[in-house]
């Protein structure tokens, strides 16, 4: 059941579509993300769910209801943004309390609801005095949002809310907020640039290219059935090999100089020229020319730690080819040693090149 409803929106700035043609169905209940690149239309397609910006095309719904041209303070909806718009002079309470004081609640209610808001976004009782300049960056953050739930609004939307804080802070409030969305049964709708934050989070990911959503739907969906090669490798890092179908060697990979197994796309039509991309971590070092559906041999030129992985650089041919493994897995590679790297047909995804 969608409670937001966009059919064709369009946002122009002058002769420029910021947000072109989008038409997407919000569920109720759900955490949606919205990722893409710097200037793909997120903070505008937000904007207009907030009311801050009209469409300059297309339709808006809230349960139905037209409202296009519904002004920020007359719709269920709240936005959260990166720098929080806190009151600086206020207590924490006060900065909680600021949306029931507008709605009129009397203060006993006020202060009874915000000390049961700072319990569930985990700030001590204490700090309903303090003020939120002594705050540290993840507590403001914390205020910020139970102020954005003191609205109760049925729809939460977040401009990169996390993006400022350190990275175990946001690991911590990213959990915190996936628990807060399980708890609460609004909608969230979430804007990041991080793709972790995005694949912990959200029921569905819309990613944006240049105004329009080129891919919506579960996190292991788009990370594994990538719609092309664009948000495949904006899902993280990538291996890609351009292929060619001839009659001797079937697909081969000039770069590798090689012949790959690929398993084509059942609406795949007919074009001789690929590009296989592979992630990283579905490589493996291999022992036989026949582990895997492929297998390619080079010469480790690089190591490097990424904590609990480990990722290698693989000069295979011309291509420098990133093999990640978990820490445990790890082997000894001596430097310039010749190694066979490989991975299974299934775990690639092939485009027209
Ligand atoms: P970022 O990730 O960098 O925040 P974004 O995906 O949120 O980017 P938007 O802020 O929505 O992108 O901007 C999309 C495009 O619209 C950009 O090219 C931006 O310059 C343009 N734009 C946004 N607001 C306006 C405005 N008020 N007037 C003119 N152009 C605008």
């Amino acid at each position: 059941m969608p409670i937001l409803q966009l059919v064709d929106v369009y946002k122009r700035f002058n002769d420029f579509n910021a947000v072109s043609g989008i038409s997407l169905n919000i569920l109720d209940g759900e955490f949606l993300t919205v990722v893409g690149p710097s200037g793909s239309g997120k903070t505008t397609l937000l904007r207009m769910l907030a009311g801050m910006e009209a469409p300059s095309d297309g339709n808006i719904t809230l349960r139905g209801e037209l409202i296009n041209n519904v002004p920020a303070k007359e719709r269920p909806t709240c936005l959260v943004f990166q720098s929080l718009a806190l009151f600086p002079h206020k207590t924490v309470g006060e900065n909680i309390e600021f949306p029931l004081k507008v709605k009129n609640i009397p203060p006993a209610q006020r202060k009874a609801r915000a000390l049961e808001l700072l319990q569930m976004l985990r700030l001590p009782e204490s700090y309903y005095a303090k003020n939120v300049m002594k705050c540290s960056g993840g507590e403001k953050q914390r205020v910020a949002l139970a102020r954005a739930f003191a609205y109760d609004p049925d729809v939460l939307l977040f401009d990169e809310p996390l993006s400022a804080l350190d990275y175990k802070l946001k690991k911590v409030l990213e959990k915190e907020l996936k628990d807060l969305h399980r708890q609460s049964g609004k909608t969230f709708v979430y804007i990041t640039h991080s793709l972790e934050e995005a694949m912990v989070m959200s029921d569905r990911i819309a990613v944006m290219r240049a105004g329009k959503i080129v891919q919506i739907g579960t996190p292991e969906t788009i990370y594994a059935n990538p719609e092309d090669e664009f948000v495949a490798e904006f899902f993280g890092e990538v291996n890609k090999f351009s292929v060619s179908l001839n009659e001797e060697w079937g697909w081969f990979s000039q770069d590798t100089e090689s012949s790959l197994t690929l398993r084509l796309p059942t609406d795949w039509p007919g074009s001789e020229q690929a590009t296989v991309i592979v992630r990283p971590e579905y490589m493996r070092f291999a022992t036989s020319a026949h582990e895997f559906d492929n297998v390619i041999s080079g010469t480790v030129f690089n190591e490097y730690s990424l904590g609990s992985r480990i990722q290698y650089q693989v000069r295979c041919g011309n291509k420098s080819v990133l093999v990640e493994i978990p820490r445990t897995l790890a082997r000894n590679a001596a430097p310039d040693e010749q190694v066979m790297i490989g991975w299974n047909a299934a775990d690639a995804f092939v485009a027209e090149a």
